[in-house]
């Protein structure tokens, strides 16, 4: 009996070609992530989401938040931009602007809807857009919502959410079954999926499968600690803004999300991620 696990692909380094950035060029030509935040209170997530996008070097990062949400978010964020997002009009004229090419919905989001709303327009503006957390609850509550997703999405679920997403294939354990599913569902939702663990699978709805193990000599244990998976989706954000297609995205993330743990290693928190970026990318570059 072949074992599944020697087909899967294996993420591995990216490409330095991919993430460096050249002399003579400026940040319009990195691009700009726009990262959509909750209401005052729940802006954490969407915080630690945008820095990252900024760390992996998106050109320009804005946070699309309430009104009412501004001066929190100002008191804590320099280097990213905010906009005031109050409904669904608001977040599509905001989208009228083209340059704005990559999108994160999710992290802090909230779960009204106000907020489904907002990641219908999203989603219907046809960008590169991660589709995290509250968003991925949102789909899962909404068969309108998720008949919205479209090739240009990369879905990623921790197992809870995936459950929650695709009920059916919920419960696969071991490798092999689990990219078994993450292929299914990623065809099913026509998007790219990235089924987030220890083992992480990224599926493109063409059928591709690939793994990145954190695990025996790269294990990265103090990832499992509150708002990881948020920086990820920062991440993920960053490099589609940088013009990255969804997979070598997701890929790419995984990877330097994982390296970024190693830097710091035990008492690992959130915030940490993004600032041991620059030494996970000055040892690539
Ligand atoms: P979330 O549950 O959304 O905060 O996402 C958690 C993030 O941490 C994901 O990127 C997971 O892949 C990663 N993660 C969680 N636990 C582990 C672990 N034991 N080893 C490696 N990565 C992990
Ligand atoms: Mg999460």
């Amino acid at each position: 009996r072949r074992s599944c696990a020697v087909t899967l692909h294996q993420i591995g380094p990216p490409d330095p070609a991919r993430l460096s950035k050249h002399e003579g060029q400026h940040k319009y030509d990195h691009g700009h992530a726009l990262i959509l935040c909750g209401p005052p209170g729940h802006g954490g997530a969407a915080r630690l989401a945008a820095r990252a996008a900024l760390r992996v070097g998106a050109g320009l990062v804005t946070l699309a938040c309430p009104a009412a949400a501004i001066p929190e978010n100002a008191a804590r964020l320099d280097a990213v931009m905010l906009r005031a997002v109050d409904g669904g009009a608001d977040l599509a004229q905001m989208l009228t602007d083209r340059r704005l090419n990559a999108l994160c919905l999710g992290p802090g989001l909230g779960l009204g809807p106000v907020q489904a709303h907002l990641v219908a327009v999203a989603l219907a503006a046809g960008r590169a857009v991660v589709v995290d957390a509250d968003a991925l609850t949102l789909i899962a509550r909404s068969p309108d919502l998720a008949a919205g997703l479209h090739p240009g999405c990369i879905l990623t679920p921790h197992t809870a959410e995936f459950a929650r997403l695709f009920p059916d294939l919920a419960g696969a354990v071991g490798l092999a079954a689990r990219a078994d599913a993450c292929r299914i569902a990623a065809g099913r939702a026509r998007a790219t999926v990235l089924l987030k663990g220890a083992e992480t699978i990224v599926a493109g709805p063409d059928g591709s499968v690939a793994v990145h193990r954190a695990t025996g000599a790269r294990a990265a244990p103090w990832l499992a600690t509150a708002g990881a998976g948020d920086v990820l989706a920062g991440l993920i954000a960053g490099l589609l803004a940088r013009g990255f297609a969804p997979a070598e995205a997701a890929g790419t993330a995984v990877w330097l999300h994982v390296e970024a743990a190693r830097v710091t290693g035990p008492g690992l928190i959130a915030e940490d991620l993004s600032e041991a970026l620059p030494a996970v990318l000055r040892a690539l570059l």
